[in-house]
């Protein structure tokens, strides 16, 4: 906590005082969850401001500090961003319960956000508003829970899918999924978990034969298993007429390289051990997703007959795949710093 510039503790008091006597459906004391925004934003990397704006994202709204104690304390642009989420949360208060929706409303609230996200920052907040609501769900009635999961797997979720935040999407995707189809929630979270288990010791042997081959062309790598969201799952299996026997990428092995040309020097090696299925192999580097997303796919099958799909990036393309827009804030705000003119960039801590 001491690492807070004096402009954040500035912040965290003035919101502190704003909010005292309020409480979250929790119980707890209201300031929890600017809090717990600001601790987001933070791990994502954002710049100060920004953090600023987390800390003080509901204090307009909800108790009596104007905008222009903010423009006055903190300058123009926390007040930009905290003017920006505080209209997202008001035309969103004035639309229609979200089960009534019609598909062009739900489209038009996107459109909006990202007309008021004009700066993306605003966006960004929102996004990390949204997750520490959904991580705290529990605490509310089981009508609003559904209502506020189903929003966030219909409109946030994807959002985050637009600016290419992967660990964002999957996190929210699965925590409101949980709350909008119990059941079958749970029904896929078992099926994963059990066909993880059944993998696990022939993933093991795969991931110990590529590893030598690559070793033996003096490759630097690192190699981990991904496992596949729930939601993700759900939604192909709705695609393939539920049969799991045509999800391919329900196990995948990640490989990550230092650089794009190695990346093509892996997949040419993993191609040389396995057969690849054919019309299974994705050039994303050479041609990115719209959401920015870069990597090669392949999907294999080995002398065991096991399919594997394998991704293979460099750690940047991997970092901006995890983090999205968040990450390359973090590393334009690097590159004002010395450090990164003489070449060390500090890469965001992965998990
Ligand atoms: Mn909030």
């Amino acid at each position: 906590m001491s690492k807070d510039s004096e402009r954040v503790k500035k912040a965290v008091e003035m919101a502190t005082k704003a909010h005292e006597g309020q409480f979250r459906k929790t119980g707890e004391p209201y300031i929890i969850h600017p809090l717990a925004v600001k601790k987001i934003l933070e791990d994502w990397g954002m710049d100060e401001d920004t953090v600023i704006a987390g800390v003080l994202h509901d204090t307009v709204e909800d108790t009596d500090i104007a905008l222009n104690d903010i423009k006055d304390e903190f300058g123009e642009s926390v007040a930009f961003l905290v003017d920006g989420v505080t209209k997202l949360s008001t035309a969103r208060n004035g639309m229609r319960d979200i089960d009534t929706y019609l598909p062009e409303t739900k489209d038009n609230f996107l459109r909006l956000m990202i007309a008021l996200g004009d700066d993306i920052r605003v966006l960004i907040i929102k996004l990390a508003d949204r997750l520490h609501n959904l991580r705290t769900l529990s605490a509310l009635p089981p009508d609003k829970q559904k209502k506020i999961a189903k929003e966030s797997l219909e409109v946030f979720a994807p959002l985050a899918d637009r600016l290419n935040m992967g660990l964002l999407r999957v996190e929210m995707a699965d925590l409101s999924f949980k709350y909008v189809d119990p059941k079958r929630y749970e029904y896929l979270k078992d099926l994963i978990e059990k066909y993880n288990k059944q993998a696990a010791r022939s993933l093991k042997k795969i991931e110990g034969e590529v590893g030598e081959a690559l070793k033996k062309e003096k490759i630097k790598f690192t190699i981990s298993g991904r496992v596949k969201s729930v939601y993700s799952l759900h939604k192909k299996l709705a695609k393939h007429n539920q049969n799991i026997n045509e999800i391919y990428d329900l196990t995948a092995l990640r490989i990550i390289v230092d650089d794009i040309t190695t990346c093509y020097l892996v997949l040419g090696i993993i191609h040389s051990l396995y057969t690849p299925m054919n019309g299974r192999i994705k050039d994303y580097i050479a041609m990115p997703k719209q959401n920015g997303y870069q990597s090669l796919h392949t999907t294999v099958i080995t002398k065991d007959k096991h399919i594997v799909e394998f991704q293979i990036r460099t750690k940047e393309m991997h970092e901006f795949a995890e983090r999205g827009l968040a990450a390359s804030f973090y590393y334009n705000e690097q590159k004002l710093t010395e450090n990164y003119k003489k070449g060390k960039i500090e890469h965001l801590p992965t998990n």
